[in-house]
């Protein structure tokens, strides 16, 4: 192997991110040696049968003695507690990462518990399924995409930059953003958007009782899409609310107050407001796809399978 960027790796947590760091480390030979910890039994046994790490220990501080890279990948709310139990074994000059969706919040719960020795330069890729689980993750979920740390000031610029070689190994672009900055940002662009899709699901899972299951049976590509955002993981997206209320409430204020503009619009048939403002959605989508963050092939590139096909018409009574 040519010179991995750390000596070994701890991954602290095994769904879908952390499984997808052990396969993208694999993949680019990022790491001489990796550990891995899941809380559960199975999600263990899972992580040892298709070889996620060369062990994988039942306890989170055994895990990180000895390792070079330390990367919490539990959901938000679990972070404080994980990291009470492993500061008093991480190593010296050891850097210690997070990969949770929110910032200031982890900073707050993590801290306390590293070190002076340690490292810690907490970090978000911006990259996801609705998948969760140790199955679920694959090497190439990193590629493109970006991946924002947020280090503390006065960081060690050193250690900051090999983390950013390592995402950089992982497929990631790297940006470097202030905690709170990075809350707000994704606060609009990740965090209301699961919102709304959780919100839209629940009405029409109420509506659902008086239709009779016309919403599944016809339910239109809009929808679906609101659904799969929908299947997120409960427990992740419950500590991301609950951990970045002050931005989340910010950002649902204002779109409650557009939203509004826009039953105003539909009401007065103000026709203008609505063409301008779908316009200029239209031209965020196609500069998103310019930038390589989706693809512009019908349906987000879905492929079809057997099960897509239509019914065959039912023969007989
Ligand atoms: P996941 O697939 O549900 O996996 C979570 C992992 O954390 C599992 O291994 C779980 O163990 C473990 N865990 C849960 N609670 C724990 C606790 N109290 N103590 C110790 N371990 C615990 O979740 P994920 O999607 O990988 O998300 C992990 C982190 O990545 C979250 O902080 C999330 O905000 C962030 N993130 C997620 C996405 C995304 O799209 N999913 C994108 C970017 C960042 P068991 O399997 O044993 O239960």
């Amino acid at each position: 192997m040519a010179d991995p960027i750390f000596e070994r790796v701890a991954l602290i947590g095994l769904g879908l991110i952390g499984s997808s760091l052990a396969l993208a480390i694999q993949r680019g030979g990022l790491a001489r040696h990796v550990v891995g910890h899941a809380r559960s039994p199975k999600t263990r046994k899972i992580a040892g049968e298709i070889g996620l790490a060369e062990r994988v220990c039942e306890s989170a501080a055994d895990a990180v003695s000895d390792a070079d890279l330390v990367i919490l990948c539990v959901p938000v709310g679990a972070c404080a507690e994980v990291a009470k139990e492993i500061g008093p074994k991480l190593k010296a000059g050891a850097v210690l990462t997070d990969v949770g969706s929110v910032k200031e919040a982890v900073i707050r719960d993590v801290a306390p518990y590293v070190p002076q020795s340690v490292h810690f330069i907490p970090g978000h890729p911006i990259a996801g399924t609705e998948q969760s689980g140790p199955l679920s993750g694959f090497a190439e979920l990193f590629d493109g995409r970006w991946c924002i740390l947020t280090p503390p000031p006065l960081s060690d610029p050193g250690a900051i930059e090999r983390l950013k070689s390592f995402w950089r190994g992982c497929g990631s672009n790297v940006e470097i953003m202030d905690a709170q900055h990075h809350d707000l940002v994704l606060a609009i662009t990740s965090h209301l958007p699961h919102l709304i899709a959780y919100n839209i699901v629940g009405t029409a899972a109420d509506l659902e009782e008086v239709t009779k299951s016309e919403v599944i049976k016809y339910s239109a590509g809009g929808f679906r899409d609101f659904t799969r955002i929908a299947a997120s993981d409960p427990v992740m997206w419950r500590d991301v609310f609950l951990n970045n209320k002050d931005a989340v409430l910010e950002m649902l204020g204002r779109f409650s107050e557009d939203l509004s503009a826009l039953q105003r619009a539909i009401r007065w048939g103000d026709a203008d407001t609505l063409i301008t403002l779908f316009t200029r959605a239209r031209e965020i989508r196609r500069g998103i796809i310019a930038a390589g963050q989706d693809t512009a092939a019908p349906d987000f590139g879905r492929q079809k399978t057997s099960a897509d096909a239509p019914l065959p018409p039912k023969r007989g009574g």
